[in-house]
């Protein structure tokens, strides 16, 4: 097949449209610990640890090597019947760093892949201790659960949803929790909006608890433009589901491994729910890999009580692949030994102050933050949603600042080994080119 004159017409990108990256083609070259390296070989400080994920920086020697290694000893093994010591290992040390009683870890490829596996467990769960009538499944508007059927169902964003038809049937949204006229600008977490959860009482009056299998939600809704759980909030689904016998699933593939305080967003906000998701900085992003953990009570009903005899008859090729496995414990190490987390949280409430000190600058309508993550919103130009979002993008990546704009809302996540001047120098480029976009 001949192909056009045309190096970048055949990577279909994610996402991305390529008519307009090609209008302005960005590329990427290297990378270590804060920074990018553009093609035309500009530094980039990463204020989006890649896409929430690279949490350790960069190219981390510890890191590079333990995949050159497994590389070269072990390159795949088949998951049927067979393991190998790196999964069982990586297996092992994750459960340690999660919530009491979610000591049972399912390995995927990437965050999508983990809600899918989540949902499935917590439908066999249900079906497994004689609850088979319950099939419904709880999402929020404005989630991002990724883009698997599942995830996009329970998934609260339009576009990720109306090419693909009906979707899984059964699903209801929760309303989200963001609401400008009470909690623009609040620093942390808003007081107001955790009575939001009561709508999951509504949702069950509706169906009636024996109809629902799970909610998810995420703790802290990150590619929606950064939407901080009010106080009481996720405490308050926690009641319920409990109290209705329903799973409760966090989808923690952003929250996880430090972005907002410890190894979880649950063990951080002392919020225990049923099933944790999580992928990116698993790996620190360098090799894909996603993982689910799953509560004792739900593992063990799932493997004693299916109706079969089937345990679970779901997994991936690559589940536990041994690369990613090898880049996972290299991870976990680096996070400990350098003391990653702590060092992040040392450094909240200054980012805090910092973030917060953009409010009064042009076109800002609000600001929210919580541990190292931030969202600032622009007010939608004229000319439509998103613009002006993406022109910040591009002023900042042209001007050596990687962030990531998620309609009008510029998202920052750096990798947690920041220091105070990376802040410094993130939040007085945005100050300064914030005032020179339409
Ligand atoms: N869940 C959440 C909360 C996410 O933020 C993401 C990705 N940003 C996903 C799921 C999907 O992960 P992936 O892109 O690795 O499939």
């Amino acid at each position: 097949m001949k192909l056009e004159n045309d190096p970048l017409a055949a990577f279909w990108m994610p996402f991305t449209a390529n008519r307009a990256f090609k209008a302005t083609p960005r590329q990427l070259k290297s990378a270590k610990d804060m920074h990018y390296t553009s093609d035309d070989g500009r530094q980039i400080l990463d204020g989006t640890a890649g896409l929430w994920a690279v949490n350790a920086g960069h190219c981390r020697a510890p890191i590079v090597e333990a995949i050159q290694k497994t590389a070269s000893e072990l390159d795949y093994a088949p998951p049927f019947q067979l393991g190998h010591p790196l999964a069982f290992e990586l297996a092992s040390r994750l459960a340690t760093l999660m919530p009491e009683g979610l000591d049972r870890i399912f390995f995927t490829n990437s965050g999508s892949e983990s809600v899918d596996t989540a949902l499935k467990i917590a439908l066999a769960y249900q079906r497994a201790i004689g609850q088979g009538t319950r099939t419904r499944l709880i999402g929020r508007e404005r989630g991002y659960n990724g883009v698997g059927f599942g995830g996009i169902s329970v998934g609260g964003i339009v576009n990720n949803r109306r090419q693909f038809g009906t979707l899984l049937t059964g699903v209801d949204h929760l309303p989200h929790t963001h609401n400008m006229e009470h909690n623009a600008f609040t620093m942390g977490r808003p007081e107001w909006g955790g009575h939001l959860a009561d709508n999951l009482e509504a949702i069950v009056a509706l169906h009636g608890a024996e109809t629902i299998a799970a909610v998810i939600v995420e703790p802290m809704a990150g590619s929606t433009g950064v939407l901080v759980p009010p106080v009481g909030y996720l405490e308050k689904l926690r009641e319920i589901t409990r109290k209705h016998g329903i799973v409760l699933i966090f989808d923690e593939v952003i929250t996880a491994f430090g972005r907002v305080g410890g190894a979880t967003a649950s063990g951080t906000l002392g919020v225990t729910p049923d099933i944790i998701t999580m992928a990116k900085g698993l790996t620190n992003a360098a090799v894909p890999m996603g993982a689910v953990a799953v509560s004792r009570h739900i593992h063990d009903g799932v493997v004693e009580g299916g109706p079969d005899g089937i345990e679970l008859f779901h997994g991936y090729t690559y589940s536990g692949h041994p690369l990613a496995a090898a880049a996972g414990l290299a991870t976990l190490d680096l996070y400990k030994s350098e003391g990653i987390f702590e060092h992040a949280t040392s450094l909240h409430s200054y980012w805090q102050d910092a973030v917060h000190s953009l409010k009064g600058k042009r076109n800002i309508i609000d600001i929210r933050n919580m541990g190292i993550v931030a969202g600032i919103e622009l007010a939608p130009h004229s000319a439509g949603v998103g613009k002006r979002g993406m022109q910040l993008f591009h002023k900042c990546f042209d001007n050596g600042l990687l962030v990531r704009a998620t309609g009008d809302i510029i998202a920052l996540s750096p990798p947690l080994i920041l220091e105070k001047a990376h802040i410094d120098e993130m939040i007085g480029r945005i100050a300064e080119l914030v005032e020179t976009i339409d």
